[in-house]
């Protein structure tokens, strides 16, 4: 491995924060406390912590500085104005309504695009996004390419739409009883995969002869835009900004959790450029979040937002993060460690099904591997497989995913690659034990995203 790959950190530290030392015997009651469930384990009983990237980001100086000029005002607050006129020049689009996070997005446009009935075809579903999709009688159908299903398969551009599938979709079912697609850039659950901007041209061109609709979900635009520019032909010498605009050009609108690639901890938004679709947001968000101009967010939080987007567009930063992640992933790759490839954005995720084999599915085996993970290392993981995927909104049986991972998953600008090689210690350290992990089984399953609270004990 060479580690002149590996850009340094490009900012350097101003505050910090201690974390707690623990030992395996305070972990072992942790874990049993929480129920194997790495989402009921206290932050403070972490070393490091990989549950997700998701408002967990470091935010910088200029961030905080902006936090100092909140305008709490209750309707029409600058900072709203701040974060529109960013959002416009980033991502292009006419209309913005603020929420309190990327499912309060997603929550409105489910409410005021989706039909009872309608067909939502995606690019392998998030949890949050295609609950909202079924809450409001839409259908979820898969249309991402066969092999993003496959977490060996080393190709770029796995996160892409196969456009077979949409057209297919398109004829059996007829445009009018298509709600709109969603694209996500990049798709979380397989592994954080990039889409290619032909692929995105390509789903533009098609949904434009039908009259179909297509959003983003524009959570990691800008990891996306960093893939592009590093993989995909033409785009080289193009900034992110750029790449992110010509991305967006592509669809009519967005949802965005801010809590991953604004580098905030708390925010979203839902972006469109139909009027007629804006004055229904503008309607339902008072009844969700609060007034159109703050939807949920304090005025600071608005400011930090407008400023941490701006400062995602920098290419030192996103280059190192996506480097960051991608040095986890080479240093258990060269341990032989099974890992879904090729690296993602925000994460690396192992493959639970070749890190256990003795443990079939119905044992979850990635939920035992990240509880085993924690007890040995103090490092926290999560479980997306078989928990994460939960039950047939219909039948009540589990869906069974064929990617049963477990995702160590990056925090913005918080740790450092010396925190990335503990980790890769401590995986590689299990790995060579992998067979003493017990499967487990529920004692408490909640009915709706059940991977947040559940409960489990060993078999
Ligand atoms: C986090 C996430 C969401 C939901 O956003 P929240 O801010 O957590 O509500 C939607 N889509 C993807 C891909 C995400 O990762």
């Amino acid at each position: 491995m060479d580690i002149k790959n590996y850009p340094a950190e490009p900012y350097r530290v101003k505050v910090v924060e201690t974390v707690k030392m623990t030992t395996r015997e305070q972990r072992e009651k942790v874990i049993k406390e929480a129920g194997y469930n790495t989402f009921l384990i206290n932050s403070e009983d972490v070393y490091i912590d990989l549950l997700t990237d998701s408002g967990t980001n470091a935010m910088s100086d200029r961030q905080w500085a902006g936090m100092m000029m909140g305008d709490e005002a209750y309707a029409g607050s600058k900072n709203f104005h701040h974060l529109e006129e960013t959002v416009r020049d980033i991502f292009g689009f006419k209309h913005l309504v603020p929420t309190h996070q990327g499912r309060g997005a997603e929550n409105l446009l489910s409410h005021i695009a989706i039909k009872e009935g309608q067909y939502v075809p995606g690019n392998m579903y998030f949890t949050t996004t295609r609950f909202h999709q079924e809450a409001n009688g839409g259908i979820f159908v898969d249309i991402i390419r066969d092999e993003a299903h496959d977490a060996s398969k080393e190709i770029a551009f796995k996160g892409d739409i196969d456009l077979k599938k949409l057209e297919k979709l398109i004829d059996e079912k007829g445009a009018e009883n298509i709600a709109y697609v969603c694209l996500a850039v990049t798709v979380n659950l397989a592994g954080g995969q990039p889409v290619s901007m032909e692929n995105m041209k390509a789903v533009r061109e098609l949904t434009n002869k039908h009259g179909i609709k297509v959003f983003f979900d524009a959570t990691r635009c800008v990891e996306n835009a960093y893939f592009i520019k590093e993989q995909e032909k033409g785009y080289e010498d193009r900034s992110i900004k750029e790449i992110v605009r010509e991305m967006f050009s592509y669809a009519d609108g967005c949802t965005m959790s801010g809590k991953k690639d604004c580098i905030v901890n708390i925010g979203g938004f839902l972006c469109m450029n139909d009027d007629e679709l804006f004055q229904k947001a503008k309607e339902l968000v008072v009844v969700y979040e609060g007034m159109p101009s703050y939807g949920g967010m304090a005025g600071r939080d608005m400011e930090a937002m407008a400023i941490g987007l701006q400062e995602s567009m920098d290419f030192s930063y996103i280059e190192h993060r996506v480097k960051q992640v991608r040095y986890l992933g080479e240093k258990l790759k060269e341990a032989g460690v099974p890992i879904v490839e090729p690296i993602g954005g925000h994460a690396v995720f192992l493959d639970a099904r070749k890190f256990c084999p003795h443990l079939k599915q119905g044992e979850f085996p990635a939920q035992a591997l990240a509880a085993e993970l924690y007890l040995e290392s103090g490092v926290r993981s999560m479980e997306r497989g078989i928990v994460s995927a939960g039950r047939d909104i219909h039948t009540g049986e589990n869906h069974k995913p064929k990617l049963e991972t477990v995702r160590l998953t990056i925090p913005r600008r918080v740790y450092t690659y010396q925190h990335m090689d503990v980790v890769a210690d401590a995986v590689i350290k299990l790995y060579e034990h992998k067979e003493k992990i017990k499967g487990l089984k529920f004692v408490y399953e909640p009915e709706q995203l059940r991977f947040f609270t559940a409960r489990f004990e060993h078999i």
